[in-house]
C-alpha cells in the first residue's frame, strides 16, 4: 500500500515538472523501446501490474473470443488474477492499483487484454474499486445476472476471454448513470503514448 502511494505520489511529481525535462525523458524510455530487454517484456511500463510476455493470447487488438481452459489461463496467470478471474474473487476495497489511479490512457483485461475502459470514463467512487461509467465498446463486456450473497447483481465478464471482472450498477454517474464497479486486479492500464 505504501509502496503504492510512493509511486503514485512519483508520478504526480513527474507530472508537474516542466515540458522540456518530460520530453527529455520520454525520449530517453523511446530509446530503451529499441533495446533488447523492452523486446523481452514489450508490455510493462511504470503503470503496468502484470508481465504478459508469457501470455500467448494478450492482445489489446485481436477481439475474436477465445475458449482457453482453466487449467491453462491458472497455468499463464499468476495467482490472484486467476482467483478473481476464474473463480470470481473480489479483491478488498481500497488496496487494488487502480481505484484512486488517474492515469491517461486505457484499461484492458488483466487475462486477455481487450480493451474494456477509457480512462475517461473512470471516475472518482468511494466505493474503493476502479469504476467506470461506460465500457469501450458494446461487445467488449458480457452480463449475467448474480445471485450470489442473497443480492440480485449483475456481474460483468470479459467479452472476449470471460473473466470475471465485476459489477455493473445503475447508481453511476451521466451520461449513462451506470457504475462499473470492477476489481483493479482484473485490470492492466496501458498509459497513452
Ligand atoms: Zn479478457
Amino acid at each position: 500500500m505504501n509502496d503504492d502511494l510512493h509511486r503514485q505520489a512519483g508520478m504526480r511529481t513527474i507530472n508537474t515538472i516542466p515540458l522540456l525535462l518530460a520530453s527529455t525523458l520520454m525520449l530517453t524510455a523511446c530509446g530503451n523501446s529499441n533495446g533488447q530487454a523492452a523486446q523481452k517484456n514489450p508490455t510493462m511500463d511504470s503503470s503496468s501490474q502484470y508481465d504478459h510476455s508469457n501470455n500467448p493470447y494478450y492482445s489489446h487488438t485481436d477481439t475474436a473470443r477465445l475458449n482457453v481452459p482453466l487449467s491453462e489461463w491458472k497455468k499463464l496467470l499468476p495467482e490472484d488474477l486467476y482467483y478473481i478471474a476464474f473463480e470470481k474473487g473480489t479483491e478488498r476495497a481500497f488496496t487494488g492499483k487502480y481505484w484512486d489511479f488517474e492515469g491517461i490512457g486505457t484499461y484492458a483485461c488483466a487475462a486477455c487484454g481487450n480493451v474494456l475502459f477509457q480512462a475517461d470514463s473512470k471516475f472518482a467512487s468511494s466505493c474503493g474499486w476502479p469504476s467506470f461509467f461506460q465500457p469501450e465498446r458494446k461487445d467488449a463486456i458480457v452480463y449475467h445476472e448474480d445471485h450470489a450473497f442473497g443480492m440480485v447483481r449483475t456481474e460483468t465478464t470479459c467479452g472476449r476471454c470471460g473473466a470475471h471482472l465485476g459489477h455493473v450498477f445503475d447508481d453511476g454517474p451521466e451520461p449513462t448513470g451506470l457504475r462499473y464497479c470492477i476489481n483493479s486486479v482484473s485490470l492492466e492500464f496501458i498509459g497513452k503514448k
